[in-house]
């Protein structure tokens, strides 16, 4: 449709950096639950069980450029806001009915991000079988470094993960520890929906979520990725 017909102005698509130069513009992202077995077991399960999936708005992205520390609003409606640690896997080439042993073909690169969650509403809503869009899919719930192609950092199938705030270390596991790990992922979700450039994956988090309060800094790491800062302000 010509864009003089659209009656306001359509947004910019969401573009994160890329650590060697250009940017990622984001099409959708998915979300893992509970893919390590440690995080799984302190969310009160038994930590075999099949994958599923949440998505975030692209527009839920808080792009921190390498170097530079985030700022995000402590969200309205909690008084519980956790941090979740996660690799990010950026999706370069789309498809359906994605072959595990294929998968690593549609990974364009990886980066670092927060899956940030209002987890005093996500119980709730857990309790009542109601969705979790709204402990998840929240603005600013998805902070994200800048995304490394895979032709620089290679296949990222280990290697630590860590989170710390203001210092003190609260999540720390390792990549191989994934329950379902970045081929089968990719397969799982294609079975679902069809794969797109551009899309991104959450991969999960490992043990040791918490808490985080205004005022405070998070300081995410992957080994082989820039890291991530992010501080939280107070509310608006
Ligand atoms: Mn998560």
């Amino acid at each position: 449709m010509s864009a003089s017909l659209l009656v306001f102005d359509a947004p910019e698509p969401v573009c994160v950096p890329v650590s060697t130069g250009g940017a990622f513009p984001v099409r959708r992202i998915y979300c893992v639950g509970r893919n390590y077995a440690e995080h799984a077991i302190e969310m009160g399960h038994s930590g075999r069980e099949p994958p599923f999936f949440f998505m975030k708005p692209a527009d839920a992205l808080l792009v921190v450029p390498e170097g530079q520390t985030g700022e995000m609003h402590y969200p309205g409606l909690t008084a519980d806001l956790h941090h979740e640690v996660e690799l990010v896997v950026a999706i370069g080439r789309g498809g359906r009915q994605i072959a595990a042993a294929d998968a690593l073909d549609h990974v364009w690169g990886y980066a670092v991000g927060l899956d940030m969650t209002r987890r005093d509403l996500q119980a709730g809503m857990k309790k009542s079988g109601r969705p979790w869009e709204i402990a998840k899919s929240f603005d600013e719930s998805a902070p994200i470094g800048p995304i490394t192609p895979v032709s620089v950092c290679g296949e990222l199938l280990k290697g630590a993960i860590t989170l710390a705030v203001d210092g003190e270390l609260r999540q720390r596991g390792d990549l191989s520890d994934l329950i379902w790990n970045v081929r089968e992922t990719i397969a799982a979700i294609s079975q679902a929906w069809a794969l797109q450039a551009g899309d991104l994956i959450f991969s999960g988090t490992p043990a040791g979520v918490g808490a985080v309060l205004a005022g405070q800094h998070m300081h995410a790491e992957i080994a082989g990725l820039p890291a991530l800062d992010v501080r939280v302000l107070a509310a608006e």
